[in-house]
Parts: C-alpha cells; structure tokens; sequence
C-alpha cells in the first residue's frame, strides 16, 4: 500500500497556514498517478492577506533598509539551506514534477550557485550611479549641479513561476528581488507548488524578515488575477504560456504595474555543414528526452542542409532508439520521464496527428509506451521533411517532441529560424566560430549557444516577439527588481 501523502501549508507573513476556506487539493505523482502531496487550494482573500503582508514589511520592515552586505548574507544562508535540504528537494522533483536524473544538475545545482551568484552581484551591483557634474544656469544665476541615479526595490513583486524547472525558475525571481530588497507573493503553478513550499521552510530558516517571502497555493487562476489587479503589487513576474502571459499584462495594465514576461518558445538550432553529425545528433535530438521536452528553450525545430537531411535524421534516431529508456524518473537509469499530467498528454498527442495530417515523415516514437500502463508517458518523436508553416514547427508543443527541417543555404536557415512568433533561444553547431557569431547575431532571438555551450549563471534570459519582455539573470535581473531614482543636489 502506499504511504499516505504528506499534507503542506502555506506560508505567509512568516507563519504556516492553511486556506482560509479549510480546502485542499491532491498533487498525482505523473509517473505513477498516486498522490504525493496534500497543498491548501487558497482564496483570493488569502491572496489579500499574503499582499498585505509584503507590502507591510516593504514599507515598515527594515529589509528595504538593508545594505547589500546583509542581502547577500541572506541569499548565502537561504543557498546552504537548500544545499542542506538537496535530497528533500530531489525527493520532490522526482515524484511532483517527473524529474529524471539527467537534468538533475539544471533543476537542483544550478539553482543552488544560482542565488550564491546573486549574493556576488548584490555586492557587486552599483545601487548608486553618480553623474558628470554639470553646470546649468538656474533662475538666480549659474549653478554646479551633482547628481546620481539611485536603484530603489521596485517593491512588493508578484511572481508567477512555473512547474517545468520549478527550482531553477523560483530562484530566478527570487535572488534578484532578495539582492534589491524587494518584497514578494509566490503563488507557484497549480501543477507543482511542493517545490515553493520547501523553499519556504528554508526560508524561514534564514534571517529574512517575516512578510518580505510569502506563498500562496491553490488551483484557481483567480489568485494569480488577484495578484496581477492588485493596486497593492508593484510589480508582476510572470512565467508560463504566451495566452496566459497577455492576460497578465492586459490585467497589469489597469495599476500600470512593472510586468516582466518569460514566455514560450519555438527555437531552432542550425546545424552548418562543417559540423560532424554523429556528434551533433544527441543534442539535436535532445528535446524528443531531455525532460520530456518541457522545456521553453529547447531546439524544437532542428535545420539542416537538404543534403544532409537524411543522414542526421538516421543519427537521431539512431541515437534514440539506443539511448533513451523511458520510465519512472525515481530510477537513476530512466532517461525519460512522464510528462506533467494526462491533458497535457492529450494536447502533445494532438499535435503529434497534426505532423501526420500535414504530411511530415515520423521517423520514431508518436504514441504511448505501451509498457506504461500508469502515468503520462510518451515515446521521444522524431520529425523529418518538416515545413516551417506546418503546425508543430510553428507552436509550442511542450512534450517529447523535435522537427528536423531541410535548408537551401545559410541565408534560408536564418530565414526559417526568425520566421517564428517567438523568439527565445537558437543554437548553432559549427567548428567555424567566426562564422557561428555572424549567425547568432542576425538572429531574432534572447539567446543563442553555440555548440551547446550555455552560461546560465551570469547571461541575460529573456525573450524577443512574443517570448517575453525583461529580462532575468546576472545584473540584467536586479535591474529587473529595481526603480531608478535620479537624485541631484548643488555641489
Ligand atoms: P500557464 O500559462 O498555463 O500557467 C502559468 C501560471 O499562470 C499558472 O500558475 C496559472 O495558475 C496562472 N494563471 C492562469 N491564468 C492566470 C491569469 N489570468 N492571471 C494570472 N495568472 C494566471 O503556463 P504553464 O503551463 O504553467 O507553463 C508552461 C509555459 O511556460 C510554456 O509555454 C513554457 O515555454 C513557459 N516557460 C517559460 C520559461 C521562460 O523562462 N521563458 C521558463 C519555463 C517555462
């Protein structure tokens, strides 16, 4: 019989609560659809009460106040009590949220430096900038005139993150706000909010001050609406799906409140013909496994020449067939995992009879294991001879699934790249890095890696088009979380 599954509550104004309303909700292990998780299901009054707590502790409470050197302490002290916690947090991220042990490293460790870099950039970030003295002529004669552009908090931030890489994700809005001296209202995906919850009880750990890290759960999108209407919110940090994200900003709109938007993607990797296609074939083919495809920067569409076409197309499925073994995530050798529930299975199923009607060759996978009896698992799908007007090159699939398409030439790989609604991330594998630099640099995209080489610790992350507005990471995050203020005064 399995274990009865661990209730959590919430947490606000640094005590842990259930919902008002006494509801609660069941979170399905997706690899065995067994309930791992009891969470509160909140009102929107209880969204009220965690509002009101930030803003309280942002206009009273001394972390606003707080030099760079204690924030960063904090961020430290939050950091190893993560590290403290990893294989609880494992834990969750294998059962909550079908993690597989191959992006272990991106989902539990790199979240971890992550906020130890953003401690490094709090002491590194000029929260005041002086000016070039100038000398103006004023109403009573000349005057010399000093001044400076002063980085306030931008406030009490609203964050929507999301469920695919939860840690990873949360951290990204939580050490740049932290580093400014923001206060903040999580309300994590309906999907998986365990991992926020765990992040809380770190949290409260640390010497951070009651009211400035609250988080609210529950299943009704009315929260986040509560959140983003808020006149109480200076800011909403937002991240999920490009219909959800203009909802958000339209809401936003009516407090005129800073919205930072990290959206989906469609990315392409362009493989040029220098480029061995035995070695580039399991990063072409790594979003049909690398955590089911729910990632919003993989290289979903995979261009490569005409000529070439084919021969990748046999070193990808080559490639899958040997490499990937699909399973429950809680054992070290699965590859692939579920994905995050049975609808979303439906909707990438959905996508994968569109390939076929549209008439694009599927070359492995496309259906159920029929192994699995229980939990949302899908084979690593292949696509080849795909066209980019043709549905799955064109929308976010969000699940095991890659397009490889042919190109003419350099100029009609850039052309099918940008010609996409988003614009995330792009890749391109080359032994030329001359050549590979030109490239990134025409395309329309947030981000590019060059033969797969990423750097998530200091680069901006962000998305061009409908991909997103803002950006998160390195310094171009805590100028996220801050206002600029311009100060002058007669020298
Ligand atoms: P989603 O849009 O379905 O939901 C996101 C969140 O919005 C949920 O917490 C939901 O409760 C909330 N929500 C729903 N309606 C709302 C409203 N009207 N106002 C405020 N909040 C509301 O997205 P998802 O399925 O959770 O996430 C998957 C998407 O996230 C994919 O498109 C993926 O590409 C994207 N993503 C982007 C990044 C990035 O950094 N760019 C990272 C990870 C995932």
């Amino acid at each position: 019989m399995a274990a009865p599954a661990h209730s959590y509550r919430m947490y606000i104004d640094g005590k842990w609560t259930d919902a008002s309303s006494g509801a609660t909700y069941a979170l399905p292990n997706p690899a065995t659809e067994e309930s791992v998780g009891i969470v509160p299901d909140a009102t929107r009054e209880d969204m009220q009460r965690a509002i009101g707590a930030a803003r309280k502790a942002f206009d009273e409470g001394p972390w606003p106040k707080s030099t760079p050197q204690e924030r960063a302490r904090v961020l430290n002290q939050i950091a190893d009590g993560i590290e403290r916690r990893k294989e609880k947090f494992r834990e969750v991220l294998i059962a909550a949220h079908g993690v597989e042990y191959l992006t272990h490293q991106v989902q539990l460790e790199v979240p971890i430096t992550l906020l130890r870099t953003y401690a490094e950039l709090a002491l590194r970030f000029e929260f005041e900038q002086l000016l070039p003295v100038q000398s103006v002529q004023g109403p009573m004669g000349p005057m010399v005139v000093s001044s400076m552009a002063y980085h306030q908090p931008v406030g009490v931030c609203g964050m929507i993150p999301t469920w695919n890489f939860p840690l990873f994700v949360s951290v990204q809005k939580l050490g740049p706000a932290l580093a400014t001296g923001c206060s903040m209202v999580f309300k994590p995906s309906p999907l998986g909010p365990l991992i926020d919850l765990l992040l809380a009880e770190v949290v409260e750990e640390s010497d951070l001050p009651a009211g400035v890290y609250n988080v609210v759960c529950g299943e009704s999108a009315e929260l986040g609406i509560e959140l983003t209407e808020s006149p109480y919110v200076d800011k909403i940090s937002f991240t999920g799906s490009v219909s959800t994200g203009k909802r958000v900003m339209e809401a936003a709109s009516r407090t005129l409140k800073r919205v930072h938007l990290e959206l989906g993607g469609k990315s392409a990797a362009i493989i040029l013909d220098d480029y061995d296609l035995r070695a580039g074939a399991p990063g072409a083919a790594s979003p049909a496994y690398f955590h089911a495809g729910q990632g919003c920067a993989m290289h979903t569409r995979v261009l490569v020449s005409r000529e070439r076409h084919d021969e990748l197309v046999e070193n990808m499925s080559g490639f899958v067939k040997s490499f990937v073994k699909i399973g429950d995530p809680a054992d070290p050798k699965t590859i692939l995992g579920p994905v995050i529930r049975g609808e979303r299975r439906e909707s990438i199923e959905r996508y994968i009879e569109s390939g076929r009607e549209q008439g694009a060759d599927l070359v492995c996978g496309g259906g159920r294991p029929a192994e699995l009896s229980k939990g949302y698992f899908l084979e690593p799908t292949i696509f080849a001879n795909v066209k980019n007007d043709m549905k799955i090159a064109q929308e976010e699939i969000f699940g095991p699934v890659v397009s490889v398409i042919p190109f003419e030439d350099e100029d009609d790989a850039v052309r099918i790249a940008n010609d996409s609604s988003y614009g995330l991330s792009g890749g391109i594998l080359s032994n030329d890095t001359t050549r590979a630099l030109a490239i990134a640099k025409r395309l329309r995209t947030g981000g590019v890696t060059i033969n797969n080489a990423n750097n998530l610790l200091y680069s901006p992350f962000g998305g061009f088009k409908e991909s997103g507005i803002g950006r998160e990471g390195g310094m171009w995050g805590l100028h996220e979380y801050s206002e600029v203020q311009a100060i002058s005064w007669k020298a």
